[in-house]
């Protein structure tokens, strides 16, 4: 007889409301994959947002006529001084894209055909591009998987004769740990070139990342926190280099003390325009108060998620402040009975909680396999280095895990009430609680 039956046939009165009672609880509280209510309702914010009072200086730009911002002037110029005291950094030199700033770094600090750049694997594909770009080997540190950034001591054993630059990712807005990587450049000789594309404001020991190297990197693509549809800049404490990132990008012409050989030096056209500065500008405000209402929310998540067997949330450098590009934790499957990752995932979204699994092991997506294959790598390096290189990515055991195992809920959540990460936390206890029937479904 089962439960319907046995109440059917009128079996224990007494009984009965308390079973009602508990079913009721049990569908509210049955996983939304399994066919219970979502967490979560209502939806979440959407990006990018922008205010009205915006755009009276766009049109402003349009009616001047002046929308070119030929390297440093009118409200390119304005902008690059405005975000160049934001973080802290002597000056600022804009550009098309985060691509293009960190191509444009990577040519300043010396790194050319068949050199070899130390960068991190853990992040998106364009930092390995860039340095393809120049005909250079990206070459990968190991992943710290209780930070998720660049592992310090997996960088000296990768230093050749070749090697010219470190690139440390602060990937989802986490700080790397900048100083043994600075040290490890000193000492090397190496330069430092940070790609901050998912940092802005993020804070290492009360500096800003992208300022704690030689050069760093910023992005303002549509989906990052200062969004303007594609956009970037490079921020630097050196006139020297910034002098000739400001050349590099304005087609290689003379600047400040760089005079390139008189005329015009190697460079290309990467400028950013006077539209895009000029609604830049006007976001900064929003960038610092968003920043901080992510950060709030990011540290009650972390209070709340901790305590939930299996979730690991990230380990920050001491004494300093990332900006969550995206909430990333480490996920156990082993305390929630075996449910895979992806199952995992699945369910979370189902709680109406979006979510990803950050990025895979990229180097074994056949994009390094195309660029040693070509004639002009295989003309700039030996074969046996080539394969060496291809060899050392199973030594990736750090990134590898990081790959399989992390789970990250998109910024914008962060935006939202402080109830509403209660729904994430409580979506996440839910799939915990109810980890043995998920797996098995
Ligand atoms: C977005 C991003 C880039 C590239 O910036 P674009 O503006 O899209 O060219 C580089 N590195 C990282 C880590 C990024 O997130």
């Amino acid at each position: 007889m089962n439960r319907r039956t046995f109440l059917a046939a009128g079996g224990g009165l007494a009984l009965s409301s308390t079973l009602a009672r508990r079913s009721r609880a049990a569908a509210v509280d049955q996983p939304a994959l399994l066919g219970g209510k979502p967490v979560h309702k209502g939806g979440w914010p959407k990006w990018p947002q922008w205010s009205e009072s915006w755009e009276p200086e766009i049109i402003e730009v349009f009616r001047s006529g002046e929308w070119c911002g030929y390297g440093g002037s009118g409200k390119v110029g304005e902008f690059e001084t405005a975000y160049a005291k934001l973080l802290g950094a002597k000056r600022c030199v804009t550009t098309a894209s985060g691509t293009t700033a960190l191509i444009t770094a990577l040519h300043v600090m010396g790194v050319d055909a068949g050199d070899e750049v130390i960068i991190s694997p853990f992040t998106f594909i364009a930092t390995y591009n860039v340095v393809l770009m120049h005909k250079a080997l990206p070459v990968f540190a190991d992943t710290d998987p209780a930070t998720l950034t660049m592992d310090p001591a997996s960088i000296e054993s990768r230093i050749t004769e070749r090697t010219r630059a470190i690139v440390p990712v602060h990937i989802y807005g986490m700080p790397c740990d900048m100083d043994p990587i600075n040290a490890i450049a000193k000492k090397h000789n190496l330069a430092v070139i940070e790609d901050a594309c998912q940092a802005w404001l993020a804070d290492y020991k009360g500096r800003k990342c992208g300022t704690l190297g030689d050069l760093g990197c910023f992005s303002f693509q549509n989906s990052k926190h200062i969004p303007v549809g594609d956009g970037g800049a490079i921020t630097g404490n050196s006139d020297e280099l910034m002098d000739r990132c400001q050349a590099f990008h304005n087609c290689g012409r003379a600047f400040g003390t760089f005079k390139g050989n008189g005329c015009f030096s190697r460079g290309t056209n990467f400028r950013m325009n006077n539209y895009q500065a000029a609604l830049l500008r006007q976001e900064i405000d929003k960038l610092v108060s968003d920043t901080k209402r992510r950060q709030e929310n990011a540290d009650y998540l972390t209070a709340g998620l901790k305590e939930i067997p299996g979730i690991q949330p990230v380990r920050l450098p001491e004494n300093s402040r990332a900006v969550w590009h995206l909430y990333a934790f480490r996920y156990d499957a082993s305390q929630f009975h075996g449910l895979p990752r992806h199952k995992f995932m699945r369910a979370l979204a189902a709680e109406s909680i979006p979510c990803g699994g950050g990025y895979g092991e990229q180097y074994y997506d056949g994009l390094l396999d195309e660029a040693i294959a070509s004639r002009g790598f295989k003309r700039l390096f030996p074969a046996e280095r080539l394969k060496a290189y291809r060899d050392s990515f199973q030594e990736l055991k750090g990134n590898k895990l990081v790959c399989e195992t992390t789970v990250g809920v998109f910024n914008t959540l962060l935006l939202a009430e402080r109830s509403d990460m209660d729904h994430i936390i409580e979506a996440v206890r839910k799939i915990h609680a109810h980890a043995a029937a998920l797996a098995s479904a």
